[in-house]
């Protein structure tokens, strides 16, 4: 035994079968990882506060007596203590509370209570405080330490957790652990060595600086952080490089299919097109696996540029997957690609999971035979009987809303002789920089960063829904100027069906006021060829007006639609919101967008809504999504997993990426490093190895 990962938490006091198995729970088996339990945050017990000095939304110790309780009925029964000390009044309340816990708290009892300040009815109020009756004398102000509090589990509180850390502090003394940071780095960085971090952090020293504690920014808590944010960027580095263990086809641009298709195309490629895509040709030709994300924006064309990857790969003989997050969207892609490379004599295929019985055993059939050089889908294709000729190329649009273990799993699907295939991810949520430098950092990114020449701006206008009939008019004239619209119902309740119905019930309404107008509907609950027949009838231009859910929130392509209203924008996200609003402003007309909001907005709302009439540039937005909702909405959900630290904060943080980014690489070949580092830090959240 010569390590604190060999030593079980049951050595530890008062940790028996039951505990040692709430504590496997967090991923806590070993003292070691029990020390990686690192406390979030901090409660500054240290000092009293006078009550005549608290404002609301502090968060602090007071201590005095009880000058009454009372039961107090009202809307709920609540408890109400007033407490007293010579400077002022508060009052404890609780809602849940026993008849020994009122009858302790009589008058004249002293108390010492923790919590946070808020307004109440009976003036500044604590909700369910942590209080201690008869409290000992506080610690002298030379020897208080600041309250770790822990990220916790069912069955286990606060004070337990504590008491386990600082026993197993003690163990840390005579087993250190071992420091895989380079010493250098440390020096230049003036970082503390990581056993010394670790023993800060869950006991801070009294003479310890409280603000950069409380702030996360302590040498100690950064040495963590850094260290934390390098094993996620090895994991993602360990990844990459396992798929490139394996070889790939190299696909070389050859034939007359690219210039054949480029001369059926109305237009010409932007600059940023033509740089992006060479830079996929390039990757391509090489008989190592590509794993390139491109960006870019709504409406930069991202499309055109799968195709012509497509095209590359086809021209060598192989074939190309493609995959969408959603049926109509995957509906549309097949749409776009049968119009664009049947002509040129390739068969397509279409797989989703509504495709059943006689009709997908064909399928598969063209699919496992080669007969379909592509096959466009939904994660349909991820399916274990899909298996494919010669799958060359695996391109997945939208890629924010895949896991990123979903994307892996693509790579059991490769050529035969264990071959790889290439892959390309484009997503048109612009990433912020430090974002995609960490969440993507197993993939090499190309960024389409200029429109098609001829778009012009969207004007945004931001109003509150009493003024639903204005808008409704000027849906009635865009219309009949024969221009088309959307009309966006959004519900946060991720209801599906409650959504629908919202949907269902505008729709009806618009209706009977827009007698004049053909009105469609598509939502998510609509069969597969009926969500199809309305989108293609609304691309005819055989509907005026198409009412949906935000199912229509990516890649959808109608050029003709110049004006979207999109209700109750205040709930969604910034980035759902120009996502949203990139449905127009995709052909030559002049394009609007409505926010129509519920009043009163948040401030928040209203910051969020100013920064998307203010701009349409996605990164910029992006940037603001970020700082205001954090990596996990711009990531989208399924993505949070990765960006699930324990102790790094996105946004506090970011100063470290640059330089994590550049040391990961060099320490790459040091595998008992980079895997005692993951496993440090990522445990078993993630295996790699076996999606
Ligand atoms: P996104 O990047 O949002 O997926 P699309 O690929 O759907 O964008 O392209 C948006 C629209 O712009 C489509 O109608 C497409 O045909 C058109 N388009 C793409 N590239 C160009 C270009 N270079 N010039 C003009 N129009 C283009
Ligand atoms: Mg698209």
């Amino acid at each position: 035994m010569n390590s604190l990962d060999d030593i079980q938490v049951t050595v530890l006091k008062g940790v028996g079968a039951a505990l040692a198995a709430t504590l496997a729970k967090l991923g806590i088996v070993s003292l070691q990882d029990l020390l990686f339990h690192l406390p979030h945050r901090y409660e500054d017990r240290t000092r009293i506060t006078p009550m005549g000095s608290l404002g609301v939304g502090d968060v602090g110790v007071v201590e005095g007596e009880v000058v009454k309780t009372d039961l107090v009925m009202g809307r709920r029964r609540s408890l109400q203590v007033s407490l007293r000390d010579q400077s002022g009044f508060v009052v404890m309340r609780f809602f849940h509370f026993n008849a020994a816990q009122k009858n302790q708290l009589t008058e004249g009892q002293r108390v010492r209570c923790y919590g946070e300040v808020r307004p109440g009815r009976a003036g500044y109020e604590f909700y369910h405080p942590e209080y201690q009756l008869n409290p000992p004398a506080m610690p002298d102000q030379s020897q208080a330490t600041l309250t770790p509090v822990y990220p916790l589990t069912e069955g286990i509180q606060q004070p337990r957790v504590r008491s386990l850390c600082q026993q197993a502090l003690a163990y840390l003394k005579r087993y250190p652990i071992r420091d895989w940071l380079p010493a250098g780095m440390l020096a230049d960085y003036q970082l503390p060595g990581i056993s010394e971090a670790v023993a800060l952090v869950h006991a801070p020293p009294a003479d310890a600086p409280v603000h950069s504690l409380m702030a996360g920014q302590h040498p100690a808590q950064q040495r963590l952080v850094m260290e934390e944010l390098l094993a996620h960027q090895l994991s993602l580095l360990r990844v990459r490089a396992q798929i490139q263990e394996r070889k790939a086809l190299p696909l070389l641009p050859s034939g007359d299919l690219t210039g054949r298709f480029l001369d059926s195309l109305h237009f010409r490629l932007t600059g940023a097109q033509q740089q992006v895509l060479s830079e996929i040709r390039q990757d391509l030709s090489q008989p190592l696996p590509m794993l390139r994300l491109v960006q870019g924006d709504v409406g930069s064309g991202k499309t055109v540029v799968a195709a012509l990857a497509a095209l590359q790969a086809i021209n060598s003989g192989a074939q190309v997957a493609m995959m969408a997050p959603t049926e109509i969207l995957a509906e549309q892609h097949f749409n776009n690609f049968s119009q664009w490379l049947e002509p040129l004599g390739i068969k397509l295929a279409w797989l989703s999971g509504k495709v059943k019985g006689k009709a997908r055993i064909t399928v598969i059939g063209q699919i496992a035979d080669g007969e379909a050089a592509m096959v466009i889908g939904t994660h349909a294709l991820f399916q274990e009987d899909v298996a494919f000729d010669r799958l060359g190329l695996v391109i997945v649009d939208e890629q924010h809303r895949f896991g990123v273990h979903q994307r892996l799993a693509l790579k059991q699907k490769g050529a035969a002789d264990e071959l790889a295939p290439h892959q390309l991810i484009m997503t048109a949520t612009p990433i912020p920089r430090t974002l995609a430098m960490s969440a993507y950092a197993d993939l090499d990114t190309s960024v389409i960063d200029e429109l098609p020449p001829g778009r012009k701006p969207i004007e945004t206008v931001v109003l509150p829904d009493n003024r639903r009939e204005d808008i409704i008019e000027r849906v009635q004239q865009a219309c009949q100027a024969g221009r088309q619209a959307y009309w966006v119902c959004t519900l946060i309740e991720e209801s599906e069906a409650l959504q629908c119905q919202a949907a269902e019930v505008t729709a009806e309404h618009l209706r009977e006021r827009l007698p004049e107008l053909k009105v469609g509907l598509v939502h998510g609950r609509l069969k597969g060829p009926e969500k199809v027949r309305i989108m293609q009838a609304f691309k005819d231009g055989a509907l005026d007006l198409l009412v949906a859910t935000t199912v229509i929130e990516v890649g959808v392509d109608v050029p003709n639609a110049s004006l979207i209203i999109i209700e109750n924008p205040e709930r969604l996200g910034l980035a759902q919101l120009h996502q949203l609003r990139g449905r127009v402003g995709r052909g030559e007309e002049a394009s609007f967008c409505v926010l129509m909001y519920h009043p009163p907005l948040s401030q928040n709302g209203r910051a969020r809504l100013q920064a998307l009439r203010e701009s349409q540039d996605g990164f910029f937005i992006a940037e603001k999504d970020l700082e205001i909702r954090g990596p996990g909405e711009v990531l989208g959900t399924r993505q949070t997993g990765m960006m699930q630290f324990r102790l790094a904060d996105f946004e506090r943080d970011k100063g470290w990426i640059e330089a994590v980014r550049e040391l990961a690489p060099a320490l790459m070949g040091d595998h008992q490093r980079v895997d005692a580092l993951i496993r440090r830090w990522l445990g078993d959240r993630i295996r790699y190895g076996d999606v």
